[in-house]
């Protein structure tokens, strides 16, 4: 059963501290991950610490968006870690808009934590992750990346490049034994998602789209990330797998 289990395994979880990235953090932790995270907000980053009190989980301040946090951060695991086991970019959101009032700032700033804080950390954390038996990198995509959601085209744009990353990352790394793959969210309820959900016809209009009937909860996507980071996955890598209680395999839902 060791397969089945993160013991020992040395985790670093980015937005950590809501959320999908919350529960990863808390599952990785009960399936003996050691595991550093990150989001921007002090206050956030106190009650992570204050709620897995004991546990061996470490975090910090650091914004993703930026390109000069990015770096000092992959800098501090460089000297903090002996290797590196498990990546999951899982920081991302949403600005929803019509396509023709995104500014130009906002289209880069989307691309920004949505693509590029995936790319810099990857490629940045690279040397690390070499050094471990069995690399997983997960990135926390969106099911918006295949389909339009009507929820803004930078945000959708940046996962599908994500996507594709993903699958390039996994055909040249397999070399290093390092496996990448993609998890697909449809509508999980969160923070992010809470305001947006709040909207009665819309949310009526979701769950009809869905064949089962419901939006998601962040603990039936961090299962599928925990497994994915296991050994016991061993022999899948370069996947973009939905949870999404069935949209993909639905046009009506029903
Ligand atoms: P959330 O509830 O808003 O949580 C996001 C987490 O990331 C928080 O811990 C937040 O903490 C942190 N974060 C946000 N921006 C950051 C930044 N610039 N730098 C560092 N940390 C940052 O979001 P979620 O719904 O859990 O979404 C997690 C991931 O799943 C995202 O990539 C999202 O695109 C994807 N996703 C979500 C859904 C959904 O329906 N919820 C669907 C598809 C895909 P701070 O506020 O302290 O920074």
């Amino acid at each position: 059963m060791k397969k089945w289990s993160l013991k020992g395994k040395k985790a670093f979880i980015t937005g950590g501290t809501k959320g999908i990235g919350l529960e990863i953090v808390s599952d990785f932790l009960k399936l003996g991950a050691d595991v550093i995270t990150i989001s921007r907000s002090e206050d956030n980053v106190a009650l992570i610490l204050d709620r897995f009190q004991g546990e061996n989980l470490e975090a910090y301040v650091c914004d993703v968006s930026l390109k000069e946090s990015r770096q000092e951060m992959i800098k501090k695991l460089g000297k903090k870690l002996e290797r590196l086991d498990i990546l999951v970019n899982n920081a991302g959101t949403n600005i929803r808009k019509k396509s023709y009032e995104y500014s130009d700032e906002e289209i880069r700033q989307l691309f920004e934590l949505n693509y590029f804080a995936t790319v810099d950390f990857c490629r940045g954390l690279l040397p690390l992750l070499r050094l471990s038996d069995g690399g997983s990198i997960v990135n926390i995509s969106s099911i918006a990346s295949v389909l339009d959601v009507g929820t803004g085209f930078p945000y959708a744009s940046a996962k599908s490049a994500m996507n594709q990353f993903t699958k390039s990352l996994a055909a040249e790394w397999g070399v290093y034994n390092i496996r990448v793959n993609a998890v697909l969210p449809w509508f999980i309820k969160t923070p992010l998602t809470e305001g947006y959900l709040a909207d009665e016809e819309r949310y009526q209009k979701i769950i009809k789209r869905t064949p089962l009937n419901r939006v998601g909860t962040p603990d039936e996507v961090s299962a599928l990330v925990a497994f994915l980071s296991m050994d016991i996955s061993s022999y899948i890598t370069g996947q973009t797998i939905a949870v999404d209680g069935g949209v993909m395999a639905s046009v009506f839902g029903e």
